[in-house]
């Protein structure tokens, strides 16, 4: 954890950056379920990459044979260059995993926890405490792991996905289970992982905090790639208007729909809203009738885009059907 990866000169310009992970053509099916259906991607070093979806789109099914957990039917990944399956050794310390059922020795201490795990990838033992004060759980070290509430749990099994200072770090749902704080705190963890130069491959529903952790995010909808790009590009390239809202009697509703880029009017909570694909340009015509304040926006976001996405797919003819019982006991696996 303490050693800061060797910094690497900066490619010049035009260099495609250096591939962590190659996914071709990935195919798995459990019996009747296609739960990956021809997935290409690419992360690059040093990115920090996000995989989005439902429940049961397959997020765990992919990072799991990206880890070389599971095996796929069909396609190839590399990692590294190498293929992690079968099981890897070399690629092994180069990888940290928390995947979203952890085993945990229940009856050891966190901190015993980690050493023991600590040792298993001949990891220093000074790593120990301080990947238990990364990971906010200091407090706890000589807590039995049966007696940790479930988001020190959840935080004890990233630090076990640490603490040998792995280059390429997957962690699935890692802020499932962490209260509003506990999440911000694991994000400025994720951050300073990244500046120190290690990849980050993680599955979130959390929509916003994707949008302000990932350098590209993946969007996986019944086993396929729906969009693969930044956070930033998505947004931008999105259909979805942004909305200015005006507190009433500034402007009233023909005035404001005659502003050019102004697409539609509407009086909600209070406010007049405007919804525009043009926010600058609507904005700069208010603020010269009316001034801006009181003045609010509300962008467009990378959830209003995976909505559209996901809501898309599944009222596309042969979109994915509704989960089942059978889906929900699958998930305790
Ligand atoms: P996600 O992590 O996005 O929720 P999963 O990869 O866990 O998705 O699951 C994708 C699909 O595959 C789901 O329909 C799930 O029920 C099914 N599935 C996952 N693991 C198994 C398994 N071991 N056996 C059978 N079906 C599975
Ligand atoms: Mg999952």
């Amino acid at each position: 954890m303490s050693e800061v990866l060797a910094m690497r000169p900066t490619p010049p310009e035009g260099t495609p950056p250096p591939v962590a992970v190659e996914v071709r053509g990935v195919s798995k099916r459990y019996g009747e379920r296609q739960a990956l259906d021809d997935v290409t991607l690419r992360v690059h070093r040093g990115e920090f990459f996000g995989l989005l979806g439902p429940n049961g789109a397959g997020k765990s099914t992919l990072v799991e044979i990206m880890e070389g957990l599971r095996r796929a039917d069909a396609g190839s990944v590399a990692v590294f260059g190498e293929s992690p399956w079968p099981r890897n050794t070399a690629l092994l310390p180069r990888l940290g995993v928390q995947t979203q059922s952890s085993a945990f020795f229940v009856r050891q201490t966190a901190h015993e926890h980690l050493r023991t795990v600590a040792a298993l990838y001949g990891a220093p033992k000074t790593a120990v405490d301080a990947t238990l004060a990364t990971a906010g759980l200091t407090a706890q070290r000589d807590v039995r792991v049966e007696n940790l509430s479930g988001g020190q749990r959840q935080r004890l099994a990233i630090a076990s996905a640490l603490v040998h200072g792995p280059e390429l770090i997957f962690l699935d749902e890692p802020t499932a289970a962490l209260d509003p704080q506990a999440r911000r705190d694991l994000w400025e963890v994720l951050r300073g992982l990244k500046a120190e130069g290690r990849t980050i491959v993680y599955t979130t529903h959390h929509l916003d905090e994707a949008e302000a952790l990932c350098d590209r995010v993946a969007i996986l909808v019944a086993g396929a790639i729906a969009v693969t790009d930044s956070p930033h590009n998505l947004v931008d390239a999105s259909k979805t208007p942004s909305r200015l809202l005006l507190p009433l009697g500034r402007l009233d509703e023909e005035e404001a729909a005659a502003l050019p880029g102004v697409d539609r009017v509407t009086v909600q909570g209070g406010s007049l809203v405007l919804e525009t694909r043009t926010a600058g340009r609507v904005l700069s015509a208010v603020d010269r009738l009316t001034g801006l304040d009181g003045v609010q926006t509300r962008t467009a976001s990378l959830e209003d885009v995976y909505l559209d996405l996901t809501a898309r797919a599944a009222n596309a003819p042969g979109g994915p059907a509704p989960a089942t019982p059978a889906d929900a006991t699958e998930q305790q696996r």
